[in-house]
Formats: C-alpha cells, structure tokens, sequence
C-alpha cells in the first residue's frame, strides 16, 4: 500500500457522513432511485415510492457519462431542478453524479451528495474540485482500479479539505460476462481493515441482473458494508439508460424488508458473545 495520510484507519474514529436525516457509517443505509432523471413525474413516483419502502436517499443521474456518444445524456439543469423538488415533497437528501469540475460549484447548490462515476475516478482535477466543495462525495470505484489506487483518489478529495467521502464498490471487471461486472465483497471487508471512510455497494451496476441484486444487498450486509446504493425504476422496461438492471418498486420494498431482516440478524451475531 502506497502513504496513505489521511485515509487510514490507523487508529482514528470511523468517519460518520450526516447528510440530512441519513447518518452514513452508522447501521445500514440505501440509497435508491432511478438511473436518470427524465422527466418531472418519473422521479416524483419513484421518489414516493423508495421513501415508502424505506429508502434513506434518493438517486438519479442528471449527467450521464455513457459509452456511446448517441446515448441520453441526461436533463442536466433542469434534472437538478426536478430533484430538488423531489426532495422538497419526501425530505429525501439528493445523491447525483459530477462528470466535469466546471459543474461541481453550481451542481453542489441543487444536491446533497456529488457522485464520482466509475469512469471518473482518476479524474483529478475532478476529485480535486469536489473535494473543495461542501457537500459529501460518494466515489465509484474504477472498473479496473485496485484498492490502493482507489484510496489515493479519496486521498485527494480529503487532501482538498473535504472529510466526507464515501467510498461504493460497484464491481469490477473480470473474464466473466455473465455478470456485468463482478462484486468485489472482500474489498469491502478490506476496506473495513484499511480506513476509517464508510463503504457501500451497488448491487445494480455490479451484477446489471435484477435477479442478482436481492442476494448481493443482505450479502452485503454481511460483509459489513455502511449501506447500498441501488436502482428502481416504475417502468424499468421505458427506462432511458440502464433498462435490463433497474428495480420495481415492488421489488425494491420486498429486498427492503429482507435487508433490516438481514441486519438485525448481523446485529445478534456481533453481539453474540461466544
Ligand atoms: C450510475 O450510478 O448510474 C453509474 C453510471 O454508475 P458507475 O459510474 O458505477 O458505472
Ligand atoms: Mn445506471
């Protein structure tokens, strides 16, 4: 592992990441809502709906960073303005991602959490940027990045002053096809072992199967991740970007409920004394 200053467990308290009602680093936290914003009434109802199943925070993508160029590329502006008001109606705190630092100022007025895609992790006169905002980051890990390379990016944002960082495993990529991507739990477990930042996964990005999601989420838990960040469309099959990987809302309130299961059964275990 490479110096890493200010990152390292190395003694200090767990950092816990307060982001409206939602305290990330303490008990399990979701993070749920659709890939993009695409229009007013679809993340009204979406927002509804995973505030309803118990989701803490709402997700959605106003700038997407796609493979094609020819892809939705997300609302922009005036997705940030249908977020904010989503907030206003469920009192949910906004997650959305940054793509370019010439955003992260203004982007930084409309939400709570600035998102660091997979595809921008290296990024850093970005990472720098947002780590002068003050709003919290949450970074994706980089399909190919390792862990260290990985800790070296927050090491940037917190280098900048800015101590809210949440790192998500999202999977990374291996020979396998069937999956998306592969969920690397043992570098969640690691990351327990190595800093004091809280970690989650993305169970969507990292299987892209909705099928997959429901046993990644309680294994989750299990391997002490802080929380998930997941995707829940009410139409997945209209969905603009990620249609096959996105959630119903019935869906997503049935892995609710089997998740609080799943922690209250990690609870009883840590707690066991034998
Ligand atoms: C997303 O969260 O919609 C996204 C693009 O994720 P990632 O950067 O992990 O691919
Ligand atoms: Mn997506």
């Amino acid at each position: 592992m490479t110096n890493l200053k200010l990152t390292a467990l190395a003694g200090r308290a767990r950092t816990i990441v307060v982001v409206g009602n939602a305290r990330i680093g303490e008990g399990f936290t979701v993070i749920a809502g659709p890939c993009s914003v695409e229009s007013e009434a679809q993340i009204m109802s979406v927002a509804n709906a995973v505030k309803a199943a118990g989701a803490q925070l709402l997700r959605g993508g106003a700038f997407k960073p796609r493979t094609s160029p020819y892809a939705f590329q997300g609302l922009g502006l005036q997705g940030l303005q249908f977020l904010e008001k989503a907030r206003n109606e469920t009192g949910l705190a906004i997650v959305t991602e940054v793509v370019d630092p010439r955003d992260v100022s203004w982007v930084s007025e409309y939400v709570d959490v600035l998102q660091i895609g997979a595809r921008n992790m290296q990024s850093f006169s970005l990472l720098k940027e947002v780590g002068k905002s003050p709003r919290p980051v949450l970074l994706k890990r980089g399909m190919y990045a390792t862990i260290d390379e990985w800790l070296n990016c927050a090491e940037y944002i917190l280098n900048e002053g800015n101590p809210n960082v949440i790192l998500c495993e999202r999977g990374i990529r291996t020979h396998e096809t069937y999956t998306r991507n592969t969920l690397d739990l043992s570098a969640v477990a690691a990351l327990r072992e190595l800093t004091h930042l809280p970690v989650i996964t993305d169970p969507s990005h990292a299987t892209g199967r909705p099928s997959l999601i429901e046993p990644m989420s309680l294994a989750s838990v299990a391997c002490g991740a802080d929380g998930m960040i997941v995707e829940v469309h009410c139409h997945p099959e209209e969905a603009l970007s990620d249609k096959e990987q996105q959630l119903t809302p019935e869906h997503f309130a049935r892995i609710m409920r089997r998740v609080r299961a799943m922690e209250r059964t990690m609870h009883a275990l840590n707690h066991d004394t034998d």
